[in-house]
C-alpha cells in the first residue's frame, strides 16, 4: 500500500520546501525555547520529520532525510553554531529520525496507526526512548569535545527536548494523515473546539500565575478532550498544552517558578517530566477511545453487512424475543406485508400477523421458545393474494441454556407449490387415463424395479398396486413370464425399442400379449429406465386363427377346401419324392346327386354331403387328407402307401360305408359314390397330372355304371387286387 502523499516527495520543489520547513522548526525551537541553557527545551523538527517519513513510502526516505539534514544544518549554523558542529549535530538528528522510523516501518508497514497497543509500545520504545537517547549521547560527546560542556548536562537537556518533540508532532501528523486518507469518514476533530477552549483556558490559568502548584488542573480538560475526540483530540490537546507550558516556563511564568533552585535547567527538566506524564495519560486515553471506536465501527459494519445480506435475501427474516415481540425484520417484509419494517419492531407476533395466522404459527414459535427448532410449510393471504411459505424457527439459546428469542426465516414457496400442485393434478389426470386403459402400462428403473404401473397391471395379475411399486419384476411376476421378459428388458436398457408378442397365463386366463419395451433416454443418451406397454391381443389372435381356418376349409362340411387340398397335395408329392414314398389320389363324385336335390330338397342334399364327409373321414387314416373340391366332388390324398392295392381297398371300404342310407328329417336316402384313383409309386407325377388321372379314372367308374371305383393306369407298378365281384372293374 502506497501512502497518497508519497508520490509527491520525489518532487525537488517539495523537498526544498521540506528543508525550509525543518529549518524554520529548528530555528523556532532554538530561539523560543533555548532559554538560558545550551540546548532547546523542546526540539520540534525531529518530530515533524518522523511524522512525515512514517507517512511516506520508504523509497522517498533518502530524499526526505537529506532535505531534513540540510534544513537542520542551516538553522543550527544560522543560530551561531560553528560549521563543523552544525554539520555533526544535524547528523545526530538525522540518525535519530532513522532509528525511530525504521523499526516502526518494518513492524507495521506504511499503514501505521498509533491507536493500537503494540504500535504505541513500539513508538514509546524506539521514538521516545532509544532514538533520542542515542542522538543525545552522541551530541553530548560532541559538545563536550568541542567546548568542554558536561556530558550529563547536555544529555539531560537534549534527550527530553527531542523526546518531547517526537511525542507531540509525530502522532499529530500521523493522525492528520489517517484523517486525510479517509475523506469519507467524518472528522472527529469537528466540534472539538469547546473542550479545547476549556483546555486552553485552564492551561493559561495554571501557567500565567506562579503562586500555586495547580498543574493537576490541566489533566481533566486534557482527558475530556481525549475521551470526546479520541486519539486526535489527545494529540491536539498535548500539542496545545506543550506549547503554552513551554513558552510560559521559558518566559518565567507558571507553577515551575515556585521551585526555588534558581536553575532554569531543573525547571525545564521538571516541565518535561510534567508533559511526559500528561502525554502518557492523553495517549493512553486516546488509544482506549480509538479502540472503542474501532470496536464500535466493526460492530456497526458487521450489523450493516448482516442487514445488507438479510435485506437482499428473498426471505422474511425476523428476530422475535421471548415476549413474542419483533426485534428485527428485514426489508423483504415490506414486500409480503406491505408495511415499513421499522413499524413492526416492538409489536407482538399476534398484533402483526392477526389472530388467524397466529393460531397457525403461534404454537410453533412457542415450541421454538422452548428450545426446539421447527420447520414447516403452510399458506396464508397477503395483499389479497394466497401464498405458500416455508418457515424455519430457530431458538436463540444463551450460554446458560435460556432461550432469549427465536430467529424466524420464512421463504415464499408459492411458485414451487403452485408448480407442485399443478404437477400433482397432471399426474392424477394421467393416472386416471392410464388406469382406465385396457392395456398394461409400467415403468421399470435400470435395476428392474417397478416405479410405475397402472391399475390394469394390478388387475391382470390380481395383486394390489402397492405390491408392484418398488418391487423387482423378478419377484412379483411368475418365473416363466419373468424369464420371457428378461431379454427384452435387457435390450431396451441398452437403448433399443423392442416390439414382441408374449403368451402368459394370469389368474387362469391364457393371454397373448403384444408387448413394447421403450427405453427412457436422458439428454446425454443414458437409459434411465424402460416404459412397458402390453396389449391383450388374445381375442384378436382367436379371430385371426378362425379366419385362417375359414380360408382353408369348406364351410358346409368342415373338410379342407381346394386351397388347403392343393397345398397338402404339393407337400405330399414333395415329401414322397424326397423320401421315395408312395401315395395315391382319390376323386369321388356322388351319383345322381342332382336327383337327390331335386327329390328331397337342397337341405337334404347338404345333409348328404355332410354324411359323406363324415364317412370318408372315418374310412381313412388320420394322416390322409379328405377335401371337398366343389359341389358333390371330394378328393382324398392317401399317403404312406406300399402298393397300388391299398387305395383300392380303401375305395372299397368307402363304397361299403355308403351302403347305409343317410337319415335326414325322418327320411332314409340311399347314396352311392363313384371313385377314380391315381396311384404314384415312383414319384413321377405332379399334382395336375395326378388330378387329371384320377378324374379320368372317375369318369371310367361313372361310365361303368357308378357305385364303383377305377384305378388309372399310369405305368406305375399295379398289383392285381382281388375284390368282391360287384366291384370288379
Ligand atoms: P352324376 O351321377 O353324373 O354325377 O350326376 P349328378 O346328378 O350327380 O350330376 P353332377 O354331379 O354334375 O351334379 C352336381 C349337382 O350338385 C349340381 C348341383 O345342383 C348340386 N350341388 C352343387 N353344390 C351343392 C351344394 O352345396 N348343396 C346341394 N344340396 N347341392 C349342390
Ligand atoms: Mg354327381
Amino acid at each position: 500500500m502506497t501512502a497518497p502523499v508519497a508520490l509527491t516527495w520525489s518532487h525537488p520543489a517539495r523537498l526544498l520546501r521540506l528543508a525550509l520547513l525543518v529549518a524554520l522548526f529548528c530555528w523556532v525551537s532554538i530561539v523560543l525555547t533555548r532559554g538560558d541553557g545550551r540546548v532547546a527545551a523542546i526540539w520540534l523538527s525531529n518530530g515533524l520529520l518522523l511524522g512525515l517519513v512514517l507517512g511516506a513510502h520508504s523509497r522517498h526516505w533518502g530524499g526526505m532525510l537529506a532535505a531534513g539534514y540540510v534544513g537542520n544544518f542551516v538553522a543550527n549554523f544560522a543560530a551561531g553554531d560553528s560549521l563543523h558542529l552544525a554539520l555533526l549535530l544535524s547528523a545526530c538528528n538525522t540518525l535519530e529520525i532513522l532509528m525511530a522510523a525504521w523499526p516502526l516501518r518494518r513492524r507495521f508497514g506504511p499503514t501505521l496507526s498509533l491507536t493500537t497497543a503494540p504500535a504505541l509500545l513500539y513508538f514509546f520504545g524506539f521514538a521516545l526512548l532509544l532514538a533520542p537517547a542515542v542522538s543525545a549521547m552522541l551530541a553530548a560527546m560532541l559538545l563536550a569535545a568541542d567546548g568542554g560542556a558536561s556530558v550529563l548536562d547536555v544529555f539531560t537537556e537534549w534527550y527530553p527536548a527531542d523526546a518531547m518533540g517526537m511525542l507531540i508532532l509525530a502522532p499529530l501528523l500521523l493522525a492528520l494523515k489517517a484523517q486525510s486518507d479517509l475523506p469519507t469518514q467524518q472528522s472527529r476533530l469537528r466540534g472539538a473546539w469547546l473542550p479545547w477552549l476549556l483546555l486552553v483556558s485552564t492551561t493559561l490559568l495554571v501557567f500565567l500565575q506562579q503562586g500555586y502548584p495547580l498543574l493537576f488542573l490541566v489533566f481533566p480538560p486534557l482527558l475530556l478532550l481525549s475521551y470526546l475526540r479520541g486519539m486526535r483530540g489527545s494529540v491536539l490537546g498535548l500539542a496545545t498544552l506543550t506549547v503554552i507550558a513551554v513558552l510560559a516556563t521559558i518566559e518565567q511564568h507558571g507553577p515551575f517558578m515556585l521551585i526555588n533552585t534558581g536553575s532554569m535547567h531543573i525547571r525545564v527538566l521538571l516541565l518535561q517530566v510534567f508533559i511526559a506524564i500528561a502525554a502518557a495519560q492523553g495517549l493512553v486515553m486516546g488509544m482506549l477511545m480509538a479502540q472503542r471506536e474501532r470496536l464500535g465501527l466493526a460492530l456497526q459494519r458487521s450489523e450493516q453487512n448482516m442487514r445488507t445480506i438479510t435485506d437482499n435475501l428473498p426471505a422474511l427474516i425476523a428476530y422475535i424475543d421471548a415476549d413474542e415481540r419483533y426485534r428485527f425484520v428485514n426489508a423483504h417484509t415490506r414486500r409480503v406485508f406491505g408495511d415499513d419494517p421499522s413499524k413492526l419492531l416492538g409489536r407482538t407476533l399476534r398484533e402483526v400477523r392477526g389472530d388467524l395466522v397466529y393460531a397457525d404459527i403461534g404454537p410453533r414459535i412457542a415450541q421454538a421458545l422452548r428450545g426446539e427448532a421447527s420447520n414447516f410449510e403452510s399458506h396464508g393471504m397477503a395483499n389479497g393474494k394466497a401464498y405458500h411459505y416455508q418457515a424455519n424457527y430457530i431458538p436463540d439459546v444463551d450460554s446458560d441454556g435460556t432461550v432469549k428469542g427465536v430467529y424466524a426465516m420464512t421463504f415464499d414457496i408459492t411458485d414451487r407449490k403452485t408448480a407442485e400442485l399443478k404437477q400433482a393434478a397432471d399426474e392424477e389426470r394421467l393416472r386416471t387415463i392410464t388406469n382406465n386403459l385396457p392395456a398394461l402400462i409400467a415403468y421399470l428403473d435400470p435395476q428392474g424395479v417397478y416405479r410405475f404401473c397402472n391399475q390394469t397391471h394390478a388387475d391382470w395379475f390380481g395383486k394390489p398396486l402397492e405390491d408392484w411399486l418398488g418391487s423387482d419384476y423378478r419377484l412379483v411376476i411368475d418365473d416363466a413370464f419373468a424369464d420371457a421378459q428378461t431379454p427384452h428388458l435387457q435390450a431396451a436398457l441398452k437403448g433399443r425399442r423392442i416390439d414382441t408378442e408374449l403368451t402368459l397365463v394370469t389368474l387362469g386366463t391364457p393371454r397373448t400379449l403384444r408387448a413394447s419395451y421403450l427405453p427412457h433416454l436422458a439428454g446425454d443418451g443414458r437409459v434411465l429406465g424402460v416404459y412397458l406397454l402390453m396389449n391383450d391381443i388374445t381375442s384378436l389372435k382367436t379371430v385371426q386363427a378362425e379366419l385362417h381356418r375359414l380360408a382353408r376349409h369348406d364351410v358346409l362340411t368342415g373338410l379342407a377346401n381346394r386351397r388347403e387340398f392343393t397345398d397338402r397335395l404339393e407337400n405330399t408329392i414333395a415329401r414322397n419324392r424326397r423320401l421315395q414314398g408312395q401315395h395315391a389320389l382319390m376323386f369321388l363324385d356322388i351319383d345322381h346327386f342332382k336327383t337327390i336335390n331335386d327329390v328331397h330338397g337342397h337341405a337334404t342334399g347338404d345333409a348328404v354331403l355332410c354324411a359323406l364327409a363324415d364317412r370318408l373321414k372315418a374310412s381313412v387314416r388320420h394322416i390322409d387328407t379328405v377335401a371337398r373340391l366343389a359341389g358333390d366332388e371330394f378328393v382324398v390324398i392317401l399317403d404312406n402307401l406300399h402298393n397300388a392295392e391299398e387305395p383300392q381297398f380303401i375305395a372299397h371300404k368307402i363304397i361299403a360305408a355308403m351302403e347305409k342310407p343317410v337319415l335326414f328329417e325322418g327320411r332314409q336316402i340311399s347314396v352311392t359314390v363313384s371313385i377314380g384313383i391315381a396311384f404314384d409309386g415312383l414319384g413321377r407325377l405332379g399334382p395336375d397330372e395326378l388330378l387329371s388321372l384320377a378324374d379320368t379314372a372317375l369318369y371310367s367308374a361313372k361310365a361303368a355304371g357308378r357305385n364303383t371305383y377305377r384305378l388309372a393306369d399310369n405305368g406305375s407298378a399295379v398289383a392285381t387286387v382281388t375284390l368282391p365281384n360287384q366291384f370288379a372293374a
